[in-house]
């Protein structure tokens, strides 16, 4: 089969590889069709690793999928070839502390598609997972809203964490896919205001179909002396979706005392400084969202039902050979991307 291999820093090569197989009675083997380009994708394509986790070239990224199944193992009962599926990435034990109270997104033994080191990505033309990580979608779904509902879980996932109140006034920094899709989730429950930043104009202008109380950008204005200003009791609940320490730094002064901070966004950098006094004195609540667990099914209803459309947040339309060219667009913010796809053929 084809497969982009991740050769080196900014590097793809196209190859030929081995199609894989069928190996436990539990495995599916998925003909890939979509692949979404993430921004972890991308911090290995730029940078070769996230905190610990550094990548052995070569190396197959990819964890945003959507595909139909080939062919299923003996012991399959829940899905068939020929259906269309949205896919959770997550490879969980099952048997381990963290699987056994339902945190299978924190396994001991996890394998997540597309991580060093655990299990190799969606980049290629058939992958194997198993019967659990495959989750049959409606004929009235695309497969780039089956795609969509990876980012789009995290998103549900991240808002069920942060135990809104009733009319929370709420900042998002950071719209990128991720900081978008938790504002598309917010918009199906009872919130007060939403106030948002971005260091990129495309992208606020882009939040501003979802009817924000007030965007702004870092770069130009003092977002926190603003939003202060417009929301004196300060802020119930902000997302940090751009990994940015100056946006986390942000953050803890929108909040107002008992509020919290929701952490998203990958820093680039190990350690970040964090003010403890205001955090202490105010009483911050940290919450960490790591990806997802049991919210792929939430997040496909919620597309079914059209309870969220995320249909203009696909950007872009690339064909495998062109994944390099994806990856630089993606990386350099250009061209007004937001969700760029790889479609396979
Ligand atoms: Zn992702
Ligand atoms: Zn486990």
């Amino acid at each position: 089969m084809k497969a982009v291999l991740l050769t080196g820093i900014r590097q793809f090569a196209l190859k030929e590889i081995q199609t894989p197989a069928i190996v436990n009675d539990t495995d599916v083997l998925i003909r890939v069709k979509m692949v979404g380009v993430c921004g972890s994708d991308i911090h290995y394509y730029t940078t070769g690793r996230i905190g610990n986790q550094v990548i052995k070239y070569p190396f197959i990224v990819g964890h945003e999928v959507a595909g139909i199944i080939e062919n299923v193992g003996k012991g399959v009962i829940g899905v068939e070839p020929d259906q269309r599926v949205a896919i959770d990435p997550t490879v969980y034990c099952g048997r381990c502390d963290q699987c056994l109270k339902g945190r299978e997104n924190t396994c001991r033994n996890l394998k997540f598609l597309g991580t060093p080191n655990q299990l190799g990505g969606a980049l290629c033309e058939y992958i194997i997972l198993p019967e659990t990580s495959c989750y049959p979608i409606r004929d009235a779904m695309t497969l780039e809203q089956a795609v969509l509902t990876e980012p789009l879980a995290v998103a549900v996932y991240a808002v069920e964490r942060a135990h809104l109140p009733k009319n929370a006034s709420i900042g998002i920094l950071g719209v990128g896919p991720i900081g978008m899709s938790v504002f598309h989730v917010l918009q199906t429950k009872k919130i007060g205001n939403v106030y948002v930043t971005d260091k990129i104009q495309q992208r606020l202008d882009f939040a501003r179909q979802l009817n924000p109380r007030w965007v702004g950008n870092p770069e130009h204005i003092n977002i926190v002396a603003e939003i202060n200003k417009l929301e004196p009791l300060q802020l119930d609940v902000v997302f940090e979706c751009s990994g940015d320490p100056e946006a986390i730094a942000q953050a803890i002064k929108l909040l107002k005392p008992g509020g919290f901070l929701v952490l998203i966004g990958i820093p680039e950098v190990d350690d970040i400084c964090l003010p403890i006094h205001e955090l202490r004195r105010r009483e911050i609540t940290i919450i960490n969202v790591r990806r997802q667990v049991h919210c792929t099914q939430k997040a496909i209803d919620l597309l079914e039902q059209r309870r969220v459309n995320m249909d203009t947040m696909v950007t872009h339309h690339l064909p495998l050979e062109k994944t390099a060219d994806a990856f630089e667009l993606v990386a350099n913010y250009r061209d007004g991307v937001m969700k760029a796809m790889i479609v396979i053929d």
